[in-house]
């Protein structure tokens, strides 16, 4: 099935939605210039249009297998795998210093975009190895940096991320995982991680594993781990991979989708580990690497809603039932209920992509800067890029296969393979209510300065709109108005809301970034007016309902 990966859609965006054109002008972004960002984006584009997409419908049909303890990747998928590494896109936003390219997330958001589109198992083995390599260049030693940066920006060694325990999901801080300290002043790491994606495959010469584990000294929750290094081998004293280390998966997931990427049981068995961020610290280091992988996800979800709505447009013209009201349009893409659909996938992807963008931009902007009200505007979105843009993933594919009929259900069509691929990325990085609680409690623990400035930002495009401007500023009083509400309510009260008030927020965002589009493009105005008029208004219920708080939810009985 053909993926188009939409440059043009994406450079309207940074060009005249985000004016992402002033990271150019800073000295840390001095490189991202329009004719960089023009070859970048062609670039990715071909690599994942010709070599990722052909190997999607693989993934799914020949999952990973584990084979005497050996996890064995779909056919193709290292050379597709090898592509990218020799490409050097796993270092486009990597440091100059080890080998990176230093170029903005805003860009290579949009690389992952088109990347995952194509081939959500596969890509997701690059976005581990890049959250890897942001925990180990913030909180690794020097000699860390120097051994293992090198050859994870280039590719040569994949990186993965292992919180999760049986009895440790959201609750992080429940993990039983132990680092014993070792003469030599390594640790030996002992337990199981489960869930771990991309935990042992066959795509690159080692995996180093980020795993938190307690030391014997730890107090509870999480103020009491910490974060070690593990690599599959050991590296020699040239740096090559060495003997191997006492970590092996033992048995793959059985899963809804994603087949293509292996989801690892994981045995540590007194494996060797080298300490990142401080006895104790292990959260904070952890964090660096789940803030950029919360944003990756988010984009993900972007990447699958693209895809199913290119498919789903593709279905539309094609397939003719009954008689359109429109002459020119005789296949269903006619009739107005599937317009209704199609509308509303349109709205919501671009929403979505939007909102990750500006997250990005707002973590570049911070770092080109320094400049604290960036680095909280990153904060802020964060928790919304991958709440929503993921939330939206799964409904645009749900849809998609809604405008496919019956051939959406069977497997034929390839459609449902994003529904179903799509459907984790709400629950991992951070279930979305969690995130969703993250944005209403400690996001908003600055009392709601920076909500209410993203608002304002809104209030000043609705003023310029006319007729649609004053539908959006409605909106945006009312999403203000809960804001106030939530920053002088109890806790539990603002997290019984905290699901819609995300969502109200996200669409208000919407609203600004297709009404600021359309004002610079006349033809974008109807999707506009259809985000506005036909999707805005679900923000009077859910501004009502995130303000009920807490004890209408108690009271209900499910008999359990
Ligand atoms: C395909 C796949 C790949 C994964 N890859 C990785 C990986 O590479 N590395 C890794 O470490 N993990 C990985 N995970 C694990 C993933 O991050 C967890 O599944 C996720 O964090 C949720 O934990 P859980 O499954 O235990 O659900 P639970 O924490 O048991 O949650 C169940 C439900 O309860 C809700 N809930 C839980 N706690 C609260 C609370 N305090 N307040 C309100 N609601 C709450 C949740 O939102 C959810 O709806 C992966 C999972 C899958 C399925």
């Amino acid at each position: 099935m053909p993926y188009t990966a939409p440059v043009s859609e994406m450079r309207f965006l940074m060009d005249h939605v985000l004016d992402a054109g002033r990271l150019a002008g800073t000295e840390r972004f001095a490189e991202a210039t329009p004719e960089t960002i023009d070859a970048i984006l062609s670039e990715a584009a071909r690599l994942s249009e010709d070599v990722l997409e052909p190997l999607r419908r693989a993934g799914d049909l020949d999952p990973a297998r584990i084979e005497n303890g050996v996890v064995r990747t779909t056919a193709g998928f290292a050379e597709a795998y090898g592509r990218i590494a020799e490409g050097g896109w796993l270092g486009i936003a990597a440091d100059p210093e080890y080998g990176g390219m230093g170029l903005p997330q805003t860009l290579s958001s949009c690389v992952d975009e088109a990347m995952a589109a194509a081939n959500l198992a596969l890509s997701l083995c690059p976005l581990l190895t890049r959250g890897a390599i942001e925990a180990l260049r913030h909180h690794g030693s020097d000699s860390i940096r120097a051994a293992y940066l090198p050859r994870l920006i280039s590719g040569e060694w994949t990186g993965t991320m292992n919180l999760t325990e049986p009895q440790a999901g959201s609750d992080v801080g429940a993990i039983r995982t132990r680092a014993e300290p070792k003469a030599d002043g390594t640790w030996a790491v002992t337990g199981q991680k489960i869930y771990i994606s991309w935990g042992d495959h066959d795509v690159a010469e080692n995996v180093c594993h980020l795993v938190l584990a307690r030391l014997p000294d730890a107090a509870e929750g999480t103020r009491g781990i910490s974060l070690f290094l593990v690599p599959k081998f050991i590296p020699d004293g040239d740096g090559r991979p060495g003997v191997a280390n006492g970590v092996r998966a033992i048995s793959l997931e059985h899963k809804t989708g994603l087949h293509g990427s292996p989801t690892c049981v994981m045995d540590y068995a007194a494996a060797t580990g080298w300490l990142v961020g401080g006895e104790h610290k292990g959260m904070a280091a952890m964090f660096t690497m789940m803030n950029n992988a919360r944003l990756g996800v988010g984009v993900q979800g972007v990447s699958q809603a693209d895809a199913a709505l290119q498919a789903a447009i593709r279905f539309a013209t094609d397939r003719r039932q009954g008689r359109t009201a429109r002459a020119d349009e005789p296949a269903i893409i006619g009739h107005a209920d599937v317009r209704r659909m199609l509308g509303r996938m349109t709205a919501l992807t671009a929403t979505a992509r939007a909102i990750c963008l500006d997250c990005a931009l707002s973590i570049d902007m911070s770092e080109a800067t320094g400049d604290a009200a960036w680095r909280a505007r990153a904060g802020f979105l964060t928790p919304i890029a991958k709440s929503f843009g993921t939330d939206v993933g799964c409904e645009v594919a749900e849809l998609a296969v809604q405008v496919h009929g019956g051939m959406g259900y069977v497997e034929e069509t390839g459609v449902a393979q994003y529904y179903r691929d799509v459907r984790v990325t709400a629950i991992y990085e951070g279930t979305n209510g969690i995130q969703a609680m993250d944005m209403v409690g400690r996001k908003l623990m600055d009392g709601g300065v920076v909500a209410r400035a993203l608002l304002a930002e809104v209030a000043d495009i609705a003023r310029a709109g006319g007729d649609l401007g004053a539908d959006l500023e409605r909106a945006v009083s009312r999403v203000g108005e809960v804001t106030e509400w939530m920053v002088g309510a109890d806790m539990e009260d603002r997290f019984a809301g905290a699901t819609s008030y995300l969502r109200a927020f996200a669409l208000v965002l919407g609203g600004h970034y297709l009404l600021k589009g359309a004002l610079a493009d006349a033809t974008r105005m109807p999707l506009a007016a259809f985000h506005i008029r036909r999707i805005l208004p679900e923000t009077i219920g859910l501004c009502d309902a995130a303000r009920e708080g807490a004890e209408p939810l108690q009271a209900l009985d499910f008999g359990s």
